[in-house]
């Protein structure tokens, strides 16, 4: 089976696998879709160092079941994997945290990943996916919408708020503005692409184009808004805090450029009452929780491309252009 495979530091290759075989408790998923995520990019570079080599990449993906050793999966139903492979049996999978697994093993990281046909999954890592969510929007579910949602409830988001969302037309960024709407907020979204304006009209409810966004929050809202869903990091995060207001919340999911660093004013933190809250990954009760507000509110997958498996070079070179909206599908 046609796979991408990470061989070393900054270096893939396509390959053909064999076909992995399920162990106990495992279950075999036949990939439909795989998304690309930036912290695929970061990965191939080398910024994780528990990267093990030869590694398939990839760990978003809807699939179906094939073959499962797992009694709460049968052939055939739809599948969606959280980030990591988890063991369901520590005190933070028993909490509902699995993202906090203390045996936890990141797909296409320490494991392999879903960039890949077939792969082998612990039944502990999957959610079925219901009839209403497409696979479309299911295959980004884990990584970003219910990323955010375990972000905005650790945060404390309360209905009627004002968020603000920067990198708004990034894969995360618009559909941050679409959950943050669903969980009841009121949006702005902030985008440095004054082409992609009029398409993140459609989601939020004002939308700024530039990098110093914080005056124009202000002339709006003079007080600042209350959360600020820090999709970046190091060029926008200093404009973000001033957009917030004294005891705003800043959710921290993005880091785009790993290698700057920013220097935090701690007395302007203090003297502001801000909540900084960082997030990475969600837990199986979030994507549940996203599967379930689908059914009620719209949440719209926006795909900015979609490429076949092999051609994941040209999916990579369109992710780092950062020219379209949305996330990019690889099909095997
Ligand atoms: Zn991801
Ligand atoms: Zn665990």
């Amino acid at each position: 089976m046609k796979s991408i495979v990470v061989t070393e530091r900054g270096k893939f290759n396509v390959m053909e696998l064999p076909k992995p075989v399920p162990g106990v408790g495992e279950v075999l998923v036949k990939i439909k879709y795989a998304a690309l995520c930036y912290r695929d990019l970061l990965q191939l570079r080398g910024y994780y160092p528990r990267m093990k080599y030869p590694v398939v990449l990839g760990h978003e993906a809807v699939g179906i079941v094939e073959e499962s050793n797992d009694a709460r999966f049968k052939p055939g139903d739809r599948v969606v994997p959280i980030l990591h492979s988890v063991d369901g049996a520590c005190d933070m999978c028993l909490r509902g945290e699995e993202a906090y697994c203390r045996s936890r093993l990141s797909f296409g990281e320490e494991i392999d990943g879903f960039f890949t046909e077939y792969a082998r999954v612990t039944g502990n890592s999957l959610v079925k996916v219901p009839d209403w969510v497409s696979d479309e929007l299911a295959v980004l579910t884990p990584c970003v919408l219910a990323m955010i949602h375990k972000g905005l409830r650790r945060i404390g988001l309360s209905i009627g708020e004002t968020v603000l969302v920067t990198g708004a037309g990034g894969g995360v960024g618009v559909h941050a503005i679409q959950l943050a709407k669903a969980m009841g907020a009121r949006v702005i979204a902030v985008t440095s692409h004054e082409e992609k304006a009029e398409v993140l009209g459609r989601f939020a409810d004002s939308v700024i184009v530039g990098s110093r966004f914080s005056e124009e929050v202000k002339r709006s809202i003079s007080d600042g808004v209350d959360v600020v869903i820090e999709t970046v990091g190091t060029p926008t995060i200093g404009e973000s805090l001033r957009s917030l207001r004294i005891g705003g919340r800043m959710l921290l999911v993005g880091n785009v450029n790993p290698d700057e660093s920013y220097q935090l004013r701690l007395g302007y933190v203090i003297l502001k009452d801000i909540t900084i809250v960082s997030n990475i990954a969600a837990n199986r009760s979030d994507v549940v929780s996203v599967f379930n507000m689908a059914r009620l509110s719209r949440l719209e997958p926006i795909v900015a491309a979609k490429y076949p498996l092999q051609d994941f070079g040209r999916a990579l070179n369109t992710l780092q252009s950062g020219s379209r909206i949305g996330k990019i599908l690889l099909a095997p």
